[in-house]
Order: C-alpha cells, then sequence, then structure tokens
C-alpha cells in the first residue's frame, strides 16, 4: 500500500505514528496511508518564509504567471494519472474528475495569463495618485504589496486538485510561499500533483508545499504576516478563527463554508420552455455531479406553487433514472460518497429533512452494503412555513429540496443565511430585478439563467474570473475574481510623501 508523504522544507518526508487509511470509497479498498505525526510544522513554515518569500517577491508578474502556466502544463501532462486517482481516492465518475482536474488547469492557466498581463511590476498600484493638500507636490498613492509570511491553505474533500489549484494560483501569483493541506481522505490527487510539480523542479525553493495528514496545530503556528485560506465545514472555520493566536496578531483568515445554495424558478416560466428545461438541467447536474458533493450545488428548488407538481414530477423522473454505481464503470452516471463519514452524515442529514417534508424520490439510508453510495433524493415541502431544517442543515450529498413559493421568494432564499450562489430563472426583468436586489447581499454570486447562452456550465462551476464566496453561513470569505483575488495576500499601503519620489517608488509596480 502506498505511503503518502508530506513535501515540507524542501524535500518529501513520511509522518510516523498512526497513519489514516485513504479507501477507494467504491469498494473500500484500502489505497493509501497518510500521517503528518512527526513532521515539523514551525520548520516547514519558516523554510517557505525564509526561502519561498523572498524567491517569489524577486520575481515580476509576468515571472511568476509564467510559473504558473508550467504548473498547469506539467498537471496536463499528468492529466490521465490524476483522473484514475479522482476516480479511485475520490469516488468520481470520469467526468467528476474532469471536472476537478481541468478546473484545476484552466484556472491556473487563467492566472497565469493576468500575469502575463500584470507584466514586469512586482507589485500593485491600488488606483490613481492623489494630490493631498494645495501643494502639487504633497501627493498620495496606494500601492499592494506581497506578505512576508506563508500562506497556509486548507482545502476540502471534494475538489483536490481544484481547491488546492486555484488557492495556490492566487497566492503565487501575489508573491507568497504556500503550504498547502488536502483533506486527508482524498488526497492522494493532490499528493500526485506535487510529485510531478517538485519531480520537475518548477518553483523555486520553498515556493509550494504539501502536508499530508492531520492538520495537527498547524494554524497555531501563524504569525502576523502569515494568511490561512480555508475551505470546509464552518463548523472547523470557526474553530480556527477563535484561535489565540489568530486573534492576537490579527493573521488574515479567509473561509469558505457551507451553503444553501438556492435554485429559483420564475413565475412567468411556462412548463417545457427551454428556460424549464434549462432550469431542470442545472438542477439534475448539481444533484448528481460528484454525488452532489459540491459546495455551490443547489440545495434548495424554489417553484410558483402552480409550478410544482409538474417540477416534482420531471425531477423524480430524471433522478430515477441515473445509475448509480462503481464509477470505473463507464455507464455509471453518479458515484459514491467520498468517505464512510460523509456517508454517516449524508444519511442523517436526509433523516432530518424527512421530518419536516416528504421524500418523493430515492431511497433512504445506504444503497449498497460495500461503498458509501446513496440514491439522489428529492424532498418535497408543502410550503416554507413549516420549514427549518432545509434552511439551516446542508446535507452535502446527492440530495435536494423542493419548495413552493406564493410571494416573492427572496425572503425564503434568504432563510438560508448567506450563501455562495443563488441561481434565477426568469425572463421577466421586473421580477429579475426585485430578486436580485432582495438576494444579492446575501450572496458571492448570482447566476442568471438564460438559454440563449450556449455552453453555460451552470451555477455550480466557480469561474476564475469571478469571485467565490459568500457572506454569513458560506463562511464570509471571498477568493478568486481575477486581479481581486491577489488582494488577499496583499497588504495595502498608502504612500504618503513628495510626488516625485512617490512616482520614482511606484515604477516597479503593475496597474
Ligand atoms: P472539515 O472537516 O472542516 O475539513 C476541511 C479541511 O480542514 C480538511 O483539510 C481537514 O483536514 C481540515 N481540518 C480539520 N480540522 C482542522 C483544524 N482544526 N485546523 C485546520 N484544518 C482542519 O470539512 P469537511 O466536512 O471535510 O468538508 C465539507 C465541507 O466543506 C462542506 O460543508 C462544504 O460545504 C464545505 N466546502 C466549502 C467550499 C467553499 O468553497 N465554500 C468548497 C468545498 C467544500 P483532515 O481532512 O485532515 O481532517
Amino acid at each position: 500500500m502506498q505511503v503518502l508523504g508530506s513535501y515540507v522544507s524542501g524535500r518529501w518526508a513520511q509522518g510516523t505514528g498512526a497513519a489514516q487509511t485513504l479507501l477507494n470509497p467504491a469498494t473500500e479498498e484500502a489505497l493509501a496511508t497518510a500521517s503528518s505525526e512527526g513532521i515539523d510544522l514551525a520548520a516547514a513554515l519558516e523554510h517557505a518564509r525564509r526561502r519561498g518569500g523572498p524567491a517569489l517577491r524577486a520575481l515580476s508578474f509576468a515571472e511568476r504567471g509564467a510559473l504558473l502556466q508550467a504548473v498547469a502544463d506539467a498537471l496536463q501532462d499528468a492529466r490521465d494519472e490524476l483522473l484514475q486517482l479522482g476516480i479511485a481516492n475520490g469516488g468520481n465518475t470520469r467526468s467528476d474528475a474532469k471536472f476537478d482536474i481541468d478546473g484545476a488547469i484552466a484556472t491556473l492557466l487563467a492566472y497565469a495569463e493576468l500575469g502575463s498581463a500584470l507584466g514586469a511590476g512586482r507589485f500593485l498600484i491600488d488606483g490613481e495618485g492623489l494630490q493631498l493638500g494645495r501643494s502639487p507636490r504633497f501627493h498620495g498613492q496606494h500601492v499592494a504589496v506581497p506578505r512576508h509570511g506563508v500562506a497556509v491553505q486548507v482545502n476540502a474533500f471534494n475538489f483536490p486538485a481544484w481547491g488546492f489549484a486555484e488557492k495556490a494560483a492566487a497566492a503565487l501569483l501575489a508573491g507568497m510561499p504556500v503550504l498547502s493541506k488536502p483533506a486527508t481522505a482524498t488526497a492522494m490527487v493532490a499528493h500526485r500533483a506535487m510529485q510531478v510539480i517538485a519531480e520537475q523542479k518548477i518553483l523555486p525553493d520553498g515556493a509550494l508545499s504539501l502536508l499530508v495528514g492531520a492538520p495537527r496545530d498547524l494554524p497555531a503556528l501563524l504569525g502576523a504576516q502569515d494568511v490561512l485560506a480555508f475551505t470546509g465545514s464552518g463548523e472547523t472555520g470557526a474553530r480556527i478563527r477563535a484561535l489565540p493566536n489568530v486573534i492576537r496578531h490579527s493573521v488574515r483568515v479567509n473561509v469558505e463554508a457551507d451553503s444553501l445554495n438556492a435554485a429559483v424558478l420564475g413565475p412567468d416560466i411556462e412548463a417545457r420552455s427551454d428556460m424549464y428545461e434549462l432550469f431542470l438541467k442545472d438542477v439534475l447536474r448539481d444533484v448528481t455531479q460528484k454525488a452532489g458533493q459540491k459546495c455551490t450545488a443547489i440545495r434548495r428548488v424554489l417553484v410558483p406553487q402552480e409550478a410544482l407538481a409538474a417540477v416534482r414530477d420531471d425531477l423524480v423522473e430524471m433522478l430515477g433514472a441515473i445509475r448509480v454505481g462503481n464509477p470505473a464503470d463507464q455507464e455509471v452516471r453518479m458515484g459514491p460518497l467520498a468517505s464512510g463519514a460523509q456517508l454517516a452524515d449524508v444519511i442523517a442529514g436526509m433523516e432530518m429533512l424527512g421530518t419536516e417534508s416528504r421524500r418523493i424520490s430515492g431511497t433512504s439510508g445506504r444503497l449498497l452494503a460495500k461503498g458509501f453510495f446513496v440514491s439522489p433524493a428529492l424532498f418535497e415541502y408543502e410550503s416554507d412555513l413549516q420549514a427549518k431544517a432545509v434552511h439551516d442543515r446542508e446535507v452535502f450529498g446527492p440530495v435536494v429540496s423542493l419548495l413552493p413559493y406564493t410571494e416573492h421568494p427572496a425572503a425564503i432564499v434568504a432563510r438560508g443565511n448567506g450563501g455562495l450562489v443563488c441561481s434565477l430563472y426568469s425572463e421577466d426583468a421586473a421580477w429579475l430585478e426585485q430578486a436580485v436586489a432582495g438576494v444579492a447581499p446575501w450572496h458571492g454570486r448570482i447566476f442568471l439563467g438564460h438559454p440563449k447562452i450556449e455552453l453555460s456550465p451552470g451555477p455550480g462551476t466557480v469561474l476564475p474570473q469571478l469571485v467565490h464566496g459568500g457572506p454569513g453561513r458560506a463562511g464570509g470569505g471571498e477568493e478568486l475574481g481575477g486581479r481581486r483575488a491577489l488582494s488577499f495576500y496583499l497588504q495595502r499601503v498608502a504612500l504618503e510623501g513628495s510626488r516625485p519620489v512617490i512616482a520614482g517608488l511606484a515604477r516597479g509596480g503593475s496597474a
């Protein structure tokens, strides 16, 4: 069985002590073990700060972008191998694994391109310079410079490649070294990606490290120049935020957490229309892709009371046709959940939804004796009035709830208390305007479905150009968004002084 090491302090290191076993979630076959015990985390962080940081800061944005391009090329060369690992260790269908790995490569390429566009500067010029007094010599200019610490990036189990790449791309381009920590249960993809990058010596020493296994006290070791980008459960995010060192040293923390994403069908949409079909397609994709284990997946489907029966019947039929099984079989449309812990959590979540709604598709509990399978499930609510768990409990699996609305649905959507994405399907401009105004403050992204947009990836796909994150339950964080992604890793500083002096200093920056 493979023993996964960690790449820290510029070399591979094996953990000691009790290791966690990584499984194939379709067969429960043991594939690898991982332990971070005994690894000197403080030394790993210090190596990144002392070696990786200065090396990256010496490069221009264009040069850092070229490194991202080389990482993307290396992952592209290893794509087939990474896809196989995603299928075996993640329970992904081939299409699910492509979503993760191709998404990782595309995101790296997008930030490589941004680096090239930012050019020869080593820091960012933030806005126009300002005359500060009556004398034109008295001048101010905001700039944003790379922080001198290390960016610790903790990822969730569902996107081992994309999560790793999207976070690392932004930090490396900004000029900060990265220590990435994948979720242990599905770490084989990120581990292999790191092997490929390290073997080819693409990045400067210390620029990228990977810790495989338990995080131990990693967040407690961070200081004032470090940052922590976390993706996972809201509970873990809250625990990290409350750490004494995080509070005392104002460690910058970004949390990407849970979300009860809603899809809303407008009252103007007729059954069988192109918009209606798009809406159904997006819901079906989100319930089944990666077995519903996407932070952006639609969890709540809101439809006008009059459309309830049609939507229910169509979804029951579509979900019933989904073939669930071992994703190594190419006919299979939906694989298992990623781990036994996820299976237990999803079953508990479905039981909770079942106390206030009616299950109208799928079977309760475990589907097969071996493997962490459940069938796609649809729960129907008679009205929003008796609904509580559906707005409060993220069931991180192939589970969706259908709710009718009579009044404008924005208030129902807002009961989710903050989300990553809300999708709206309507051609009524006045209704859309009201809906956007109602849901926008609660979300990081609003997806406006339209059948004329060709090849729309739907609301569940996070794009490198647009921000990802959301207020409240979703963690209050923000990642990606093109150039916006860099700001988390940069310190904005106002330069105040004589205009020619500041102009000289600003020459090393990119506007
Ligand atoms: P989790 O238990 O919070 O784990 C997430 C990551 O945090 C893992 O790498 C885990 O490592 C690590 N971790 C656990 N305890 C930690 C601690 N005290 N300090 C530092 N790191 C710690 O979350 P999960 O249940 O596996 O993930 C599913 C959740 O992630 C879902 O709720 C989903 O909505 C959310 N998610 C959000 C987004 C987003 O972008 N907003 C994306 C994907 C998933 P180990 O694996 O070693 O325990």
